[in-house]
């Protein structure tokens, strides 16, 4: 293996160490910790146990857990007052509506109707619209985790051929526009991209978020390119990224491995998001 490996763990645990810090700075300043409302609305158990992760790493950092956890019976309505309340509450800093919601309920107008300054996860229209016209506002964690990594390694992405691989709203299109804010000369693929192999190997920096076990060979990859697998794929042979790991190792210069890559960082960047927002408000 030639590549290095980006180690998302540690990362992860120095921007915990920060939020923490920060947190502390905040209350002594302001008399008031920053506090996260998540809400979760019936019994997926995938979702109980994403949200219980979240609300253990606020612990962890001194962040205030507001929990909110409706039926999976609950309407539109329901939601929707949970989250006005939240809005209203000086005391929630963040609010994170877990998605997917039940069946029969709205996540994106649900989500929409999130404060854009509590906007934790960066996923409403405004924080969207905000991404891209480059003013200020709370992005989301998971694209955000991808800058942090590539600048924690030192990655130029000024003037850099950076190609993304995946083109929604939550990891595809936010990593693009944060690569082009960054100055990065930015390429979008998806399902209907001609020539993949081709496009990518232009690429300096490569972000995989296909959901695609190992689509991403080392024919996709330019020698010592910088490789960001998004990736998260259950298989018979357990957990694996968008890319060939092993063999991409060979060919690239950085990569990430998965798990310990990007995963670790997008709940950090949700501490760190729930801290800007907190300054927001402050
Ligand atoms: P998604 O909404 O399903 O989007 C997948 C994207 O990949 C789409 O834009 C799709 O193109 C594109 N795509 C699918 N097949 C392709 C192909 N053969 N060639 C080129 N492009 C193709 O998925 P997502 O929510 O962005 O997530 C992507 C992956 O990241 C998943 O594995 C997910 O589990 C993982 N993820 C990880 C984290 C983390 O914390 N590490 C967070 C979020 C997501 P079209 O638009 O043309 O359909």
């Amino acid at each position: 293996m030639s590549a290095t490996i980006i180690d998302g763990k540690e990362v992860a645990a120095r921007v915990r160490a920060e939020v923490a810090r920060d947190v502390a700075e905040l209350r002594e300043r302001t008399g008031r910790a920053p506090g996260l409302a998540t809400i979760l609305v019936g019994e997926d158990p995938a979702s109980a146990v994403y949200v219980s992760n979240k609300r253990k790493a606020c612990a962890e950092v001194g962040i205030v857990d507001f929990h909110q956890h409706l039926p999976g019976d609950a309407s539109q309505d329901d939601v929707a007052a949970v989250i006005d309340d939240a809005n209203r509450d000086p005391e929630v800093s963040g609010i994170l509506l877990q998605l997917p919601v039940p069946k029969g309920l709205h996540g994106k107008e649900l989500t929409a109707l999130i404060e854009a300054d509590k906007d934790v996860d960066g996923l409403t229209h405004v924080s969207a619209g905000r991404l891209m016209q480059g003013a200020p506002g709370l992005r989301p964690c998971t694209p955000l985790g991808v800058i942090e990594l590539l600048d924690t390694y030192s990655v130029a992405l000024e003037g850099a051929e950076a190609v993304v691989v995946g083109r929604s709203d939550l990891v595809g299109k936010p990593v693009a526009f944060l690569l082009l804010e960054r100055n990065a000369t930015v390429t979008m693929c998806h399902s209907r991209t001609r020539d993949l192999a081709g496009v990518c190997s232009r690429a300096d920096v490569l972000v995989a978020a296909i959901g695609r076990a190992e689509m991403i060979g080392p024919d996709y990859v330019k020698p010592g390119a910088a490789v960001i697998d998004v990736g998260i794929n259950r298989t018979d042979d357990g957990l694996r990224g968008d890319v060939q790991y092993e063999a991409v190792a060979e060919r690239a210069g950085l990569i990430t491995p998965v798990p310990g890559g990007v995963g670790p960082m997008t709940i950090a960047m949700l501490l760190r998001n729930t801290v800007t927002a907190a300054r927001l408000a402050s």
